[in-house]
């Protein structure tokens, strides 16, 4: 049962402004077309918010040009300023905010509520970042001549964020870019665009000036995009996404050699060692595998398991998932949504297909629900073969395969074996073993004895077809800032 009234839900979609915002105003799209944003739950439309055209995507880049140097020139403290009060914003908002994401990506109200503030604190950071750009000088080797260096913004941006996490792949790329002092066109996914309708408003309301953030969203996200790539006014192009998408988008970006972030998919390995505290190894395996439904690029793909420690880990983790409560986000209780739509619902249950096809067997869960919404039960299999597809595929689900290892050599060549390199998951108590291991391993990240390393104030990014650029902490801003190196006579 919700607490929530379905009068309480309208009310909070009702508040969302839906129109594009360009040029500080929010506008119709020029082709008045709307798209519909569904709630993930019951496969009903929530909303109908604006559908962007191409012309729409190049006046959102023009309101970025007209005002770039004049924003550039803004004041480092008055654009901290900004951001600061934006996450004041976001967290009086936050009740709201957090079941307008839950209606419109389907997970629960206490995983939402965890992203509006991770999200918020992307602007905090940020707001703490934009007086500290900072530049060098140095004497030449010679002695003869001096070295200095400067940071400047790297110009107008685009940027482009998935549905998994609605706000938080926003703030993240709109807080560095603000704090640098670069103007942005910002597209979010079509199925999620409520969360970043809302956030815009809120940049607004903290006083951003118009222009400096421009938003369109859109049903055909290629038409609208291909232009702003290939106009060499843009600067820089920051995506994050599938792998496949972005790929795509570097092609483009070749053309105008466009500076680029890549935030692409994942396919952590969770290393289990035989000398690891078990029950902190399945607490955070929960973690890893559950956190967002299984839908994060950070989310624990496959478990290997010290061969050992196999059937206890396997057995514990399947009790634990067997008792999370499947259902719509805003219920009380629920641990697990809804996936995003049925394709993604389809591709879960056929790679669960495809593992016990090649002899896995289902510990718990290993089926979708009948009924509306586009629910998957938890799923952890065991025997799970080698050649089983989940196994290098991203599987964005609640599917946790396990599978066992004998010595650390195989456990860290199992590992690395994927194109991916995001994030990898370590449990060891010996802290030798765990500094060889991480050595050894192809990510851009790594957690050690935790299940879950998104941090504001942590540079998050990946290594292989995970992408490259770092989002967050010192390294983020970096993104938005181009060095300029001058040679100096004495
Ligand atoms: P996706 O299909 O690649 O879409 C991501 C964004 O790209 C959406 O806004 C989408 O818009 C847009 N897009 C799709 N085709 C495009 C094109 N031809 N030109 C321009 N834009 C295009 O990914 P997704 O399914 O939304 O998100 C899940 C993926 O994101 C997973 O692979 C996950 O691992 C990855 N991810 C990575 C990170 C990270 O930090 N590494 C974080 C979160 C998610 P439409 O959907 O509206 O078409």
């Amino acid at each position: 049962m919700s607490t929530i009234s379905a009068s309480q839900e309208q009310a909070a979609v009702e508040a969302i402004p839906k129109r594009l915002y360009i040029g500080g105003e929010w506008r119709d799209p020029s082709g008045g077309a709307t798209l519909a944003v569904e709630d993930p739950s019951t496969g009903e439309t929530l909303a109908e918010v604006a559908d962007a055209t191409p012309d729409d995507s190049r006046a959102a880049l023009d309101a970025c040009v007209a005002v770039q140097a004049e924003w550039a020139a803004h004041p480092p403290r008055e654009r901290g300023e900004i951001l600061r009060r934006a996450w004041e914003g976001i967290n009086e908002r936050a009740d709201e905010l957090a079941l307008v994401m839950t209606l419109e990506m389907g997970k629960p109200l206490a995983e939402s509520k965890a992203e509006i503030t991770y999200a918020a604190e992307f602007f905090r950071w940020f707001a703490e970042e934009a007086v500290r750009i900072e530049g060098r000088f140095a004497t030449a080797p010679n002695g003869q001549g001096r070295l200095i260096t400067m940071r400047q913004p790297v110009g107008p941006c685009y940027a482009i964020t998935p549905w998994n996490f609605p706000m938080a792949m926003g703030t993240r790329k709109i807080g560095p870019a603000v704090a640098a002092g670069c103007t942005m066109v910002i597209k979010p996914a079509q199925q999620t665009p409520l969360s970043m309708l809302a956030l815009v408003q809120i940049l607004e309301q903290a006083g951003l000036p118009a222009g400096v953030l421009n938003l369109v969203m859109s049903s055909s996200s290629g038409d609208v995009s291909a232009p702003l790539i290939a106009d060499p006014r843009l600067r820089k192009l920051t995506f994050t996404g599938s792998t496949e998408v972005g790929r795509k988008l570097i092609e483009q970006s070749a053309a105008g050699v466009l500076r680029t972030s890549m935030e692409l998919g994942g396919n952590a390995p969770f290393l289990v060692f035989a000398d690891a505290d078990v029950d902190a190894a399945v607490e955070g395996a929960v973690i890893a595998k559950m956190r967002n439904i299984g839908e994060a690029c950070t989310a624990a793909n496959r478990f290997h398991v010290a061969a050992q420690l196999q059937d206890e880990f396997t057995e514990k983790l399947a009790a634990k998932l067997g008792d999370m409560r499947v259902g719509r986000g805003t219920d009380e209780g629920v641990k697990v949504g809804p996936l995003i739509d049925g394709t993604q619902r389809d591709k879960v249950s056929e790679l669960v297909r495809d593992a016990t096809g090649k002899g896995a067997q289902a510990v718990v869960g290993g089926a979708a629900r009948e009924g509306a919404g586009y629910f998957y039960e938890p799923t952890v299999l065991a025997g799970v073969s080698a050649d089983a597809r989940l196994l290098k595929e991203e599987i964005f689900g609640p599917v946790a395969p396990v599978i066992g290892f004998d010595d650390e050599e195989a456990a860290i060549a199992a590992a690395n074996d994927t194109e991916f390199g995001l994030v990898a998951y370590v449990y060891t108590s010996d802290l030798k073993r765990a500094f060889r291991v991480i050595e050894g391993l192809e990510t851009g990240m790594v957690g050690l004895n935790q299940g879950m390393v998104s941090n504001p104030a942590a540079p998050f990014g990946g290594v292989k077809a995970s992408g490259f650029g770092r989002e967050g902490g010192n390294e983020g801003i970096g993104e938005y800032l181009e060095t300029k190196y001058v040679a100096m006579a004495l």
